[in-house]
């Protein structure tokens, strides 16, 4: 293992002790809930939305090590987003995570969701690591139904 890779483990393993924006809003437009069955992840969104722009995004749940730490970091990136922002960060983000788009040579420009890059070699966690993000996105779509990985 790189000295890379153990910083980003130590990052995963911080975000799951701590997670960050954890617990409910209590000014929210934007609430969806997602489900990963395969690991028994749970994740309960709630978002701010104010003028396009993600002013606000809390997370409550239980789940692994994975999409808690996937849960919080995101948190911390969506915030002051614009809409189209996050939804563009959701794309590459996945891309990255699924390993679609492998950006060797440049940044991913993901910033710190770089930590779960190495995830795609790891296919049952993929769906940990992005249910958070699901979850995002279903609640701003606001269809406001259940969201679930399978
Ligand atoms: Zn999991």
């Amino acid at each position: 293992m790189s000295d890379l890779e153990d910083l980003y483990q130590e990052i995963i393993l911080d975000h799951n002790k701590r997670p960050r924006n954890h617990g409910k809003l209590e000014v929210s437009n934007r609430t969806a809930e997602g489900f990963n069955p395969l690991c028994g992840d749970h994740v309960d969104i709630s978002i701010n939305v104010e003028d396009g722009i993600v002013k606000e995004v809390a997370f409550e749940g239980s789940g692994c090590a994975i999409s808690t730490a996937s849960a919080s970091i995101m948190t911390e990136e969506l915030k002051g987003k614009t809409l189209a922002e996050a939804k563009e960060l959701f794309k590459k983000f996945h891309s990255m995570i699924t390993g679609e788009e492998r950006e060797t040579t440049e940044e991913t420009g993901l910033g710190k969701l770089d930590v779960f890059s190495g995830v795609c070699r790891y296919p049952a966690r993929v769906k940990c690591a992005t249910l958070a993000w699901h979850t995002v996105n279903a609640a701003l779509d606001g269809d406001g139904e259940a969201v679930s990985t399978e």
